[in-house]
Formats: C-alpha cells, structure tokens, sequence
C-alpha cells in the first residue's frame, strides 16, 4: 500500500509498504480521511519525541471497512467507520470504569515512543481493534467524520463541569479545540459564551461557531473584562484551550470564587500557579485529556447539525501533497485550522 512515512525527522517520503496484519480482533480499513493534528506537526520535528522515525502517523481517520479479523462479529466489510485515536486494552482497571483515556496500556495510533511504535491513517490501510470502532451516521461525510477525535476532546472538557443556562463561560484560545469547545458548550446552552485569543480572525470564527463575546488580550485586560460581563464575579468556568504561564493564570485570575478551570491545552509542560487564589478562592482545577466514551455523542451531534465541522477544514488533500501541507502547519500558517488528507485522491 502507498504510506506517506516519516522517514526521520522533518522529512516525509511516499513508500510502498505492506498493508498491515489483520490480527483476530481487527479490521482493516481502507482511509478516506485522515486529519492533521497539531500534535503531528509538533511531533514530525522531534520536539515532543512522540514521533521517532520511521512512523505512518495519523489518528483522526474514518474509512471504510475491506477485511474483518477472526472472531469479528458486529463489524461486515464496506461498513462506514470512524475510530478511537487511542487504542486502549479494555481490561484494566481505568477501562473497566469506561476511563478508557486513562488506560495502562494505552497506545495512540500513529505514534512512535520509547514504550512503542503504532503506524496510523496516512496510508491506504489502517488496521485497529473492534472495540475502537464506531458506525458513521448517514450524511455524515469521511472529512467530518475524520473530525470526531477533536470533537470528542471538547465534549469530554465541557463534561467536567455542569452548566446552567445563566452561566458565564470564558475559553482561552479559539484554536481547532477551543472553537469546538465553544460549540459544545452552546450544544450545553451555557448562557454566556466568551472566546479569548490574540488572533482576530479566529475570534471571528468563534462568533461564527456560537461565541457570544470575544476579547482580544493584545487589546484588554481579560480577567477585567469577564469580570465586567458577569457581574463583577468572574466566570463559572474557564476552559484553558493554550496551555502557557499567561494562559493559565489568565484562566484562574478569570474565575469566579468556586468556579472551575478546566485545563485542556499543555504546550508547557509546566506553568506558574497563582496558588493563593486557587486556595483562598476554592476554585476547582480539571485536567482534561482526549477523551472518554464521548464519540457516539458527537457523531449523532454532527449528524444533525448542532456541531458543525465544515468551517474548521481548511483543505483537502492527497497523500502525495502531505508533506507540503505538514510544511506549512508547521510554518503556522495564519488562518489554517484542519488539513484533511485523503489517499484516495
Ligand atoms: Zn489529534
Ligand atoms: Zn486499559
């Protein structure tokens, strides 16, 4: 099968390479779509030493299903199919509490780390574990469907915190997860939804996915302005979508008094805490990774309508172009969100 391959680090190359083993279990199936993730293009330059060479990355995939593996039962060929980003092993003891994102054995499809190497979607075939496995709503197309992975992150933050239909919620940056974090939490009819970031044009795009005010820090003092848009208390709770030392505080300086911070962006691996407050204030701290039985919720979602993916792709594209896109998501390409990449074209 044809494969874009990471060959080492910063450079990709087109190789034949054998379509994987269809293992009891699993499935093959053959990629429609497959997304870039930002999480890729840190890893193709070896920054975050998740993606050691020679790697298929890939984890946000949906395809069609050509072969089933032995003892498969609920799962035919030419089934529409998406899958979990994480294959997790269904036994221990965090699966078995249906925290599959916890898992002790998890692996992520299309990564290559010290602890193992699992090839992913930008490829012809993928082959993954029934249990990963979910059906495609009619209407909903391979390039959305591609893009439940991130969608899933944004209702699995929002699931940590209820919310009321008078309540203030601020997200800190309107990337790929934060304007999808905006939409899920009007799909939770938060009263208030507030997008921060210092780029206008992705504040446009948070008004466009349901954001009722935008505040732009290079402009406002953010804290201050929440402040004054929710009485003078501060926010019920701030979804951190960056994952920096002024990003972070800004959320928990944005908070009302036992409000919650929910924490979902990590470019920092360590930032400085405003302790004093967290403490004096009781305010609530979340961590929030991937995601955690929160698919079929957004594939039904998407298919009607009330999450709408469209105007977060920005193109599509064939294997062959991979590298060039990679190239200039890495450049930081203003305006470029998610770039979908097909092998069949
Ligand atoms: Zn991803
Ligand atoms: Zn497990």
């Amino acid at each position: 099968m044809r494969a874009l391959v990471l060959t080492e680090y910063n450079n990709f190359e087109i190789l034949e390479v054998p379509a994987p083993a269809v293992v009891p279990g699993d499935v093959l199936i053959a990629v429609q779509a497959c997304g870039i993730c930002g999480s890729d293009v840190h890893g193709m330059d070896g920054s975050t030493g998740r993606r050691q060479p020679p790697i298929i990355m890939g984890h946000e995939a949906a395809g069609i299903i050509t072969k089933v593996g032995a003892g498969v039962t609920d799962w035919k060929t030419g089934d529409r199919v998406t899958f979990d980003s994480t294959v997790y092993c269904g036994e221990c003891v965090y699966c078995k509490q249906g925290r599959v994102n916890l898992c002790e054995n998890r692996r992520v499809l299309g990564v290559s780390c010290d602890d193992y190497r699992q090839h992913g979607a930008f490829a012809e075939f993928v082959s993954v574990p029934e249990r990963i496995l979910y059906r495609i709503p009619d209407g909903v197309p391979y390039e959305h469907a591609a893009m439940v992975e991130p969608v899933s992150v944004a209702l699995h933050a929002v699931s940590h915190v209820k919310s009321a239909p008078d309540d203030c919620a601020v997200v800190i940056g309107a990337g790929m997860i934060g304007l999808l974090i905006v939409q899920a939490l009007r799909v939770k009819c938060c009263g208030q939804i507030i997008a921060v970031d210092v780029d206008e044009s992705r504040l446009a795009l948070a008004t466009q996915c349901g954001a009722h005010h935008t505040l732009n820090p290079a402009r406002i003092d953010v804290p201050t302005a929440v402040r004054a848009r929710s009485h003078g208390f501060g926010a019920d709770a701030v979804f951190e979508a960056v994952g920096a030392n002024d990003t972070v505080s800004a959320a928990i300086e944005s908070t009302r008094k036992g409000g919650a911070v929910v924490l979902v962006g990590n470019v920092s691996p360590k930032v400085d805490l405003p302790l004093q407050r967290v403490v004096t204030q009781e305010i609530r701290l979340f961590g929030s990774c991937a995601s955690a039985g929160e698919y079929p919720r957004c594939l039904e979602l998407m298919a009607r309508g009330e999450i709408k993916v469209d105007s977060l792709i920005s193109a599509a594209a064939s294997l062959e172009d991979g590298a060039e896109w990679f190239k200039r998501l890495h450049a930081r390409e203003r305006g470029l969100m998610k770039v979908i990449l097909k092998p069949t074209i």
